[in-house]
Protein backbone atom coordinates (compact mmCIF):
# COMPACT_ATOMS: atom_id res chain seq x y z
CA UNK A 1 0.00 0.00 0.00
CA UNK A 2 1.38 3.10 -1.20
CA UNK A 3 0.80 6.31 1.13
CA UNK A 4 1.94 9.91 -0.79
CA UNK A 5 3.92 11.73 1.89
CA UNK A 6 2.83 14.45 3.58
CA UNK A 7 5.00 17.55 4.83
CA UNK A 8 2.97 20.19 6.64
CA UNK A 9 4.51 23.46 8.15
CA UNK A 10 2.85 24.65 11.22
CA UNK A 11 3.82 28.19 11.98
CA UNK A 12 2.09 28.48 15.02
CA UNK A 13 1.67 31.91 16.27
CA UNK A 14 4.46 33.68 14.04
CA UNK A 15 5.29 35.63 11.14
CA UNK A 16 3.20 39.00 9.70
CA UNK A 17 1.08 40.20 6.64
CA UNK A 18 4.49 40.97 5.44
CA UNK A 19 6.79 37.12 6.54
CA UNK A 20 3.83 35.80 5.46
CA UNK A 21 3.29 36.71 2.13
CA UNK A 22 7.14 36.29 1.46
CA UNK A 23 7.12 32.48 2.69
CA UNK A 24 4.35 31.35 1.47
CA UNK A 25 5.05 32.45 -2.00
CA UNK A 26 9.20 31.36 -1.43
CA UNK A 27 7.65 27.77 -0.55
CA UNK A 28 5.26 27.73 -3.31
CA UNK A 29 7.57 28.25 -6.12
CA UNK A 30 10.13 25.51 -5.07
CA UNK A 31 8.06 23.22 -4.52
CA UNK A 32 6.81 20.99 -7.72
CA UNK A 33 6.82 17.35 -6.57
CA UNK A 34 3.71 14.55 -7.07
CA UNK A 35 6.28 12.37 -4.50
CA UNK A 36 4.86 14.44 -1.52
CA UNK A 37 2.60 16.48 -0.65
CA UNK A 38 3.05 19.84 1.03
CA UNK A 39 0.55 21.56 3.48
CA UNK A 40 1.24 25.38 5.25
CA UNK A 41 -0.61 25.61 8.11
CA UNK A 42 -0.34 29.67 9.25
CA UNK A 43 -1.90 31.53 11.99
CA UNK A 44 -5.94 32.24 11.17
CA UNK A 45 -5.71 36.04 9.72
CA UNK A 46 -2.87 34.86 7.57
CA UNK A 47 -5.12 32.40 5.63
CA UNK A 48 -6.93 34.60 2.89
CA UNK A 49 -3.11 36.00 1.80
CA UNK A 50 -1.59 32.36 2.31
CA UNK A 51 -4.26 31.07 0.57
CA UNK A 52 -3.78 33.46 -2.05
CA UNK A 53 0.03 32.99 -2.62
CA UNK A 54 -0.68 29.06 -2.60
CA UNK A 55 -3.64 29.29 -5.83
CA UNK A 56 -3.01 27.12 -8.37
CA UNK A 57 0.60 25.54 -7.11
CA UNK A 58 1.09 21.85 -5.70
CA UNK A 59 0.91 23.35 -1.66
CA UNK A 60 -2.25 23.33 0.25
CA UNK A 61 -4.03 25.13 3.10
CA UNK A 62 -4.60 23.97 6.64
CA UNK A 63 -5.69 25.74 9.90
CA UNK A 64 -3.89 25.46 13.22
CA UNK A 65 -6.76 24.48 14.64
CA UNK A 66 -11.13 24.88 14.87
CA UNK A 67 -14.21 25.09 16.89
CA UNK A 68 -15.83 21.92 18.09
CA UNK A 69 -19.57 24.20 17.09
CA UNK A 70 -20.53 24.57 13.52
CA UNK A 71 -21.98 28.30 14.03
CA UNK A 72 -23.49 31.03 16.81
CA UNK A 73 -22.42 32.47 19.83
CA UNK A 74 -18.76 31.56 20.42
CA UNK A 75 -16.54 34.49 20.59
CA UNK A 76 -12.53 34.12 19.13
CA UNK A 77 -13.74 30.65 17.53
CA UNK A 78 -13.57 29.13 14.10
CA UNK A 79 -15.73 26.76 12.73
CA UNK A 80 -14.95 24.11 9.84
CA UNK A 81 -17.40 25.41 7.25
CA UNK A 82 -15.16 29.13 7.78
CA UNK A 83 -11.80 26.80 7.12
CA UNK A 84 -13.42 24.76 4.33
CA UNK A 85 -14.96 28.39 3.04
CA UNK A 86 -11.30 30.08 3.39
CA UNK A 87 -9.25 27.27 1.05
CA UNK A 88 -8.36 25.03 3.75
CA UNK A 89 -7.99 21.51 2.79
CA UNK A 90 -6.58 20.18 6.80
CA UNK A 91 -6.76 20.91 10.28
CA UNK A 92 -4.39 20.17 13.09
CA UNK A 93 -6.08 18.94 16.40
CA UNK A 94 -4.93 18.12 20.17
CA UNK A 95 -1.48 19.91 19.19
CA UNK A 96 0.59 19.07 22.55
CA UNK A 97 0.10 23.03 23.10
CA UNK A 98 -3.05 23.19 22.73
CA UNK A 99 -3.46 20.10 25.16
CA UNK A 100 -1.06 22.12 27.65
CA UNK A 101 -2.11 25.83 26.97
CA UNK A 102 -5.64 25.62 26.25
CA UNK A 103 -7.09 22.12 28.48
CA UNK A 104 -8.05 20.77 25.39
CA UNK A 105 -8.71 16.63 26.74
CA UNK A 106 -8.61 13.89 24.14
CA UNK A 107 -12.69 13.54 24.20
CA UNK A 108 -12.72 17.15 22.73
CA UNK A 109 -9.62 16.94 20.10
CA UNK A 110 -11.83 13.56 19.32
CA UNK A 111 -14.74 15.81 18.73
CA UNK A 112 -13.16 18.67 16.56
CA UNK A 113 -11.68 15.89 14.60
CA UNK A 114 -15.11 14.17 13.78
CA UNK A 115 -16.31 17.93 13.42
CA UNK A 116 -13.38 18.63 10.77
CA UNK A 117 -14.25 15.80 8.75
CA UNK A 118 -17.68 16.24 8.88
CA UNK A 119 -17.11 19.66 7.62
CA UNK A 120 -15.21 18.48 4.69
CA UNK A 121 -11.43 18.77 6.37
CA UNK A 122 -9.06 16.28 6.64
CA UNK A 123 -8.10 16.30 10.19
CA UNK A 124 -4.24 16.03 11.48
CA UNK A 125 -5.04 14.54 15.35
CA UNK A 126 -1.43 15.01 17.29
CA UNK A 127 -0.52 12.51 19.95
CA UNK A 128 2.39 11.98 21.87
CA UNK A 129 4.36 11.20 25.57
CA UNK A 130 5.62 13.68 27.68
CA UNK A 131 9.35 13.03 28.66
CA UNK A 132 7.97 11.92 32.11
CA UNK A 133 5.33 9.76 30.49
CA UNK A 134 8.73 8.26 28.15
CA UNK A 135 11.02 7.42 31.22
CA UNK A 136 8.03 5.74 33.41
CA UNK A 137 7.76 3.39 30.26
CA UNK A 138 4.20 5.14 29.74
CA UNK A 139 4.24 6.28 25.80
CA UNK A 140 2.29 3.62 24.24
CA UNK A 141 -0.79 3.33 27.09
CA UNK A 142 -0.69 7.40 26.66
CA UNK A 143 -0.94 7.20 23.22
CA UNK A 144 -3.84 4.59 23.58
CA UNK A 145 -5.61 6.59 25.90
CA UNK A 146 -4.92 9.78 23.32
CA UNK A 147 -6.56 8.03 20.13
CA UNK A 148 -9.14 5.75 22.23
CA UNK A 149 -11.93 8.63 21.89
CA UNK A 150 -10.83 9.58 18.24
CA UNK A 151 -11.21 5.76 17.35
CA UNK A 152 -14.57 5.75 19.62
CA UNK A 153 -16.38 9.37 17.99
CA UNK A 154 -15.18 8.46 14.43
CA UNK A 155 -17.51 6.77 11.80
CA UNK A 156 -17.25 6.44 8.06
CA UNK A 157 -16.08 9.80 7.01
CA UNK A 158 -12.73 9.55 8.61
CA UNK A 159 -11.71 8.60 5.85
CA UNK A 160 -9.09 10.75 5.24
CA UNK A 161 -7.58 11.08 8.76
CA UNK A 162 -3.56 11.93 9.02
CA UNK A 163 -2.26 10.91 12.79
CA UNK A 164 0.75 12.93 13.64
CA UNK A 165 3.14 11.42 16.57
CA UNK A 166 4.72 14.68 18.37
CA UNK A 167 6.77 13.56 21.10
CA UNK A 168 5.99 16.44 23.55
CA UNK A 169 10.05 16.42 24.37
CA UNK A 170 10.76 16.82 21.14
CA UNK A 171 8.82 19.82 20.20
CA UNK A 172 11.24 23.63 19.71
CA UNK A 173 13.42 21.71 22.10
CA UNK A 174 15.96 20.92 18.74
CA UNK A 175 15.98 17.44 20.50
CA UNK A 176 14.35 14.33 18.47
CA UNK A 177 13.47 11.19 18.50
CA UNK A 178 15.45 8.83 16.79
CA UNK A 179 14.17 6.91 13.36
CA UNK A 180 13.92 3.02 15.61
CA UNK A 181 11.81 5.38 18.32
CA UNK A 182 9.66 7.08 15.71
CA UNK A 183 9.02 3.69 13.70
CA UNK A 184 8.41 1.73 17.25
CA UNK A 185 5.77 4.48 18.25
CA UNK A 186 4.47 4.71 14.51
CA UNK A 187 4.25 0.97 13.86
CA UNK A 188 2.21 0.93 17.52
CA UNK A 189 0.06 3.66 16.48
CA UNK A 190 -0.63 2.00 13.10
CA UNK A 191 -1.40 -1.70 14.73
CA UNK A 192 -3.86 0.38 17.16
CA UNK A 193 -5.38 1.80 13.86
CA UNK A 194 -5.63 -1.62 12.73
CA UNK A 195 -7.47 -2.99 16.02
CA UNK A 196 -9.95 -0.37 15.23
CA UNK A 197 -10.43 -0.20 11.31
CA UNK A 198 -7.85 -2.09 8.91
CA UNK A 199 -9.05 -0.56 6.09
CA UNK A 200 -8.47 2.45 7.08
CA UNK A 201 -4.76 1.57 9.22
CA UNK A 202 -3.22 0.77 5.31
CA UNK A 203 -4.23 3.97 4.22
CA UNK A 204 -3.62 6.20 7.21
CA UNK A 205 -0.77 8.76 6.73
CA UNK A 206 1.45 8.86 10.39
CA UNK A 207 3.48 12.02 10.64
CA UNK A 208 6.49 12.27 12.70
CA UNK A 209 6.76 15.69 14.52
CA UNK A 210 9.69 17.03 16.73
CA UNK A 211 12.37 18.96 15.72
CA UNK A 212 12.26 17.93 12.31
CA UNK A 213 15.03 19.80 10.82
CA UNK A 214 16.75 19.29 6.82
CA UNK A 215 19.31 17.03 8.02
CA UNK A 216 17.50 14.76 9.93
CA UNK A 217 14.53 14.38 8.28
CA UNK A 218 15.53 11.77 5.37
CA UNK A 219 16.39 9.37 8.14
CA UNK A 220 13.12 9.60 10.18
CA UNK A 221 11.17 10.05 6.70
CA UNK A 222 12.87 6.77 5.71
CA UNK A 223 11.41 4.57 8.15
CA UNK A 224 8.54 2.27 7.11
CA UNK A 225 5.42 3.29 9.35
CA UNK A 226 7.15 7.36 8.78
CA UNK A 227 4.18 8.79 6.04
CA UNK A 228 5.53 12.41 6.62
CA UNK A 229 6.51 14.96 9.03
CA UNK A 230 5.10 18.03 10.77
CA UNK A 231 7.49 20.67 10.80
CA UNK A 232 7.46 23.71 13.48
CA UNK A 233 10.29 25.65 13.42
CA UNK A 234 11.98 24.65 10.44
CA UNK A 235 9.08 25.25 8.45
CA UNK A 236 9.02 29.00 9.26
CA UNK A 237 12.61 29.14 6.74
CA UNK A 238 11.80 28.29 2.92
CA UNK A 239 15.01 27.33 2.10
CA UNK A 240 15.17 24.81 4.96
CA UNK A 241 11.44 23.67 4.61
CA UNK A 242 11.97 22.99 1.13
CA UNK A 243 14.97 21.56 1.90
CA UNK A 244 12.81 18.70 4.37
CA UNK A 245 10.24 18.42 1.48
CA UNK A 246 13.61 17.59 -1.01
CA UNK A 247 15.05 14.56 1.80
CA UNK A 248 11.43 13.04 1.60
C1 LIG B 1 5.24 21.29 16.10
O1 LIG B 1 4.97 22.29 16.73
O2 LIG B 1 4.32 20.63 15.61
C2 LIG B 1 6.65 20.93 15.94
C3 LIG B 1 6.92 19.72 15.58
O3 LIG B 1 7.58 21.91 16.24
P1 LIG B 1 9.17 21.82 15.99
O4 LIG B 1 9.38 21.28 14.61
O5 LIG B 1 9.64 23.23 16.14
O6 LIG B 1 9.71 20.91 17.04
Amino acid sequence: MTRQALIAGNWKMNGSRQQATALAGGIAKSVDTAEAEVLLCPPFPYLGLVGEQLAGTAVALGAQNLSQHDSGAFTGETSAGMLSDCGCRYVIVGHSERRQFYAEDSSLVAEKARVAAAGGLRPIVCVGETLEERESGSTEKTIEAQLAPVFEHAAAEYGDLVIAYEPVWAIGTGKTASPEQAQEVHAFIRAALSGWNGDVAAVTRILYGGSVKPDNAAAIMAMSDVDGGLVGGASLDAESFVAIINAV
